[in-house]
């Protein structure tokens, strides 16, 4: 059994609070660790240190601060495995999957790298006699991120490398269900050359999570997690005065036009489903058909592909999918299986009863497959973030390329065809924030930007990509002039000369 603490001014502080919270081993269902749950107080000793470090870091020579970022990453690439392997223990996802997911986690600190570029102003020479007008982006103060349990490495290196590579300073609070590998990733921060006070780490519950958002010390709030804590943390945080940006749920649909290659089809839907267990944000967990035949071969197809899903332990590389993070989401998962049978779908691959020889007590749960679902269904509306996929069948194409537009949810879609017209004019129409064309997840890469749209998303920039670079500083603009002259004083409005 071991304990999590919290990471504040470059060293780890035992927590205070008397509260711990448990930390599961998915594989064996048990409990193999406590992680301590910061009070408001321990919170504000991490705010008051990030804010204390600020005046030195946003100091700090922009080339300077990007050859940390430099190191940074020369050290996630060096501690990717073992980055991976707290991540697979604590989450459940399998290890090649958790490597994956620290690679596009390091892609954005690749992009952090070029911070000297990014951070270029604008100047107008001359614009009027002997007058200059520059911008210069400048950093906020202290930042803080909220990330959610299903990417503990990724999510954490959306946010702390931008805003940090930025001028700021921060306080992370990483999910309490897997918060080593957050951790491990402020050491090696520190290890890069980052001067302790810089990044902290506090992990916590809500107590932490309110502490961050009411904090006037705290200037802006990154946050990803489910949309009804996403529209509480935006709303609180932005009533505070604070800059917000607030990733919430999915429900992401895969079109599949008549013309699609159906084995690519199958392939695709069963990666995109049941990779990870279905707990990714930009999980395919509704395909689309719009003609019956198509969804009758795409049915025979999928079937025996979701029956063969390697279900086994996180840290064997054979597996294709790990259990689920907790036996609470666990039985959240099948409570809406069960819902969506009540509701009349028919459920053509049951994953309920799935149980592992040798790891009987693990949360383990195979891949469902249902057929015949309708949007009217509670079960469709709703996101379940488990290792379930929901066929709808569409009547035409009219109707499958309304039906993302009108779900609440607006993260990522997909569509499957060869003609390029169609693709098009569903890119163009739909109203969802990222698309893929023959792509299942659209996750950009990381000089794009990510984020959704309606109750997928709340705030005005998403993360990564120069919207992360616009949301971590903000814009001064100086108006010069060096005169050799004296000209008096003027009193009508300035226009130009
Ligand atoms: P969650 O909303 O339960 O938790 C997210 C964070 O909020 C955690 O740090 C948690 O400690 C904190 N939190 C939880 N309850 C709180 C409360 N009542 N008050 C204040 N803070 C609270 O989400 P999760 O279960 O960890 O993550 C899964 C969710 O995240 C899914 O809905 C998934 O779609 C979403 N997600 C979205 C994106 C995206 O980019 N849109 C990416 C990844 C995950």
């Amino acid at each position: 059994m071991y304990h999590i603490h919290h990471y504040i001014n470059g060293k780890t502080v035992e927590g205070q609070s008397g509260r711990f919270g448990d930390i599961y081993n998915p594989t064996i269902g048990e409990v193999q660790g406590k992680v301590a749950l910061a009070s408001k107080a321990e919170v504000e000793a991490a705010i008051a240190t990030a804010q204390k470090m600020f005046p030195e870091w946003s100091a700090t020579s922009v080339v300077a601060r990007g050859r940390i970022i430099q190191n940074f990453l020369g050290l996630l690439y060096k501690h990717i495995d073992e980055l991976a392997e707290l991540l697979s223990r604590e989450h459940g996802k399998v290890i090649t999957d958790a490597k994956g997911s620290i690679q596009r986690g390091i892609e954005v600190v690749e992009f952090a790298c070029g911070i000297p570029h990014l951070l270029k102003g604008e100047f107008s020479d001359n614009v009027s006699a002997g007058i200059d007008i520059y911008s210069m982006r400048k950093p906020l103060g202290v930042c803080a991120g909220i990330t959610p349990f299903n990417f503990p490495g990724m999510i954490p290196l959306w946010m702390a490398p931008m805003a940090i590579a930025c001028g700021n300073t921060f306080v992370l609070k990483p999910s309490e269900k897997d918060p080593s590998c957050p951790m491990r990733i402020a050491e090696l921060f520190k290890e890069a050359g980052l001067p302790d006070g810089v990044l902290n780490v506090v992990n916590g519950d809500k107590e932490a999570v309110d502490t961050i958002l009411t904090d006037p010390r705290i200037k802006a709030v990154s946050f990803v997690g489910s949309t009804a804590i996403a529209k509480y943390v935006y709303a609180t945080a932005t009533a505070n005065g604070k800059r917000c940006q607030a990733m919430g749920g999915a429900k992401n649909h895969m079109i599949i036009l008549p013309d699609a290659d159906l084995n690519l089809v199958a392939d695709a839907l069963v990666g995109a489903a049941y990779g990870s267990a279905g707990e990714r944000c930009m999980a395919i967990s509704v395909g689309v058909t719009t003609d019956d035949k198509v969804a009758d071969k795409l049915l025979t197809m999928l079937k025996p592909r979701v029956e063969a899903l390697k279900v086994g332990p996180s840290l064997d590389p054979a597996s294709e999918m790990g259990p689920l993070v907790t036996r609470e989401h666990w039985t959240k998962v099948k409570g809406y299986i069960d819902l969506a049978v009540q509701e009349g779908a028919e459920l053509v691959v049951d994953g309920r009863g799935l149980k592992l020889q040798g790891y009987e007590n693990g949360f383990f749960m195979g891949g469902s497959l249902f057929d015949k679902v309708s949007p009217a269904h509670r079960s469709y509306k709703e996101e379940i973030f488990g290792p379930t996929l929901q066929i709808v069948r569409a009547k035409g194409i009219d109707e499958a390329f309304e039906l993302p537009t009108v779900h609440e949810y607006g993260n990522g879609t997909s569509i499957f065809t060869q003609n390029g017209h169609a693709a098009r004019t569903y890119a163009d129409r739909v109203q969802v924030g990222m698309v893929g064309i023959n792509i299942p997840i659209p996750v950009p890469l990381a000089f794009h930007t990510f984020g959704g749209w309606k109750n997928s998303a709340f705030g005005d920039h998403n993360t990564m990509g120069m919207q992360a670079v616009q949301f971590y500083t903000k814009i001064k603009t100086v108006t010069a002039r060096w005169p050799t002259v004296r000209s008096g004083a003027e009193f009508v409005m300035p226009t130009l000369k």
